[in-house]
């Protein structure tokens, strides 16, 4: 199956070559929620290999506290960030799920960072919460459920 998404102007357009998309996840932090312009961000996770795009798609870099380099792809005409990469994490691409054409049939697995949770924000009963970043190998676990 194919997912399809892009900018808010339109001019840049990916594809997701993945069977399903289950894997996101909604995370509460500042950094997030002031680059977002939001309450929180939320995300798709996918090997990095199924993104094909087209248009106008410009790379820019940024070092995060850790030293780690995480590289966003955003439309070079609307500026709309699309997706990243991290030095940290070779392989996987993090999608800006709200650019997902099909993003109301979205669920999110797990929700991190949920300490600087926006109060109003209300999480469904059952989904995983963690106050911070959750440890990788448990993250993972829920993601891949
Ligand atoms: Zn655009
Ligand atoms: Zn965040």
């Amino acid at each position: 199956m194919t997912f399809t998404g892009g900018c808010r102007c339109g001019a840049a357009r990916y594809e997701l070559a993945v069977d399903t998309l289950t894997a996101i996840y909604c995370c509460h932090c500042t950094d997030c929620q002031r680059w977002s312009g939001s309450a929180f961000s939320e995300q798709a996770v996918v090997p990095d290999t199924a993104i094909s795009a087209t248009g106008p798609i410009v790379e820019f870099t940024i070092t995060n506290e850790s030293g780690a380099l995480s590289h966003q792809r955003a439309c070079g005409v609307c500026h709309n960030r699309l997706w990243n990469t991290n030095s940290s994490r070779p392989g996987i691409a993090v999608v800006r799920a709200g650019t997902l054409d099909h993003n109301r049939t979205l669920e999110p697995r797990v929700h991190i960072w949920v300490k600087s949770k926006q109060p109003w924000v209300m999480i469904a009963e059952g989904v995983p919460c963690f106050e911070e970043s959750a440890p990788v190998a448990e993250f993972a676990a829920i993601l891949s459920r």
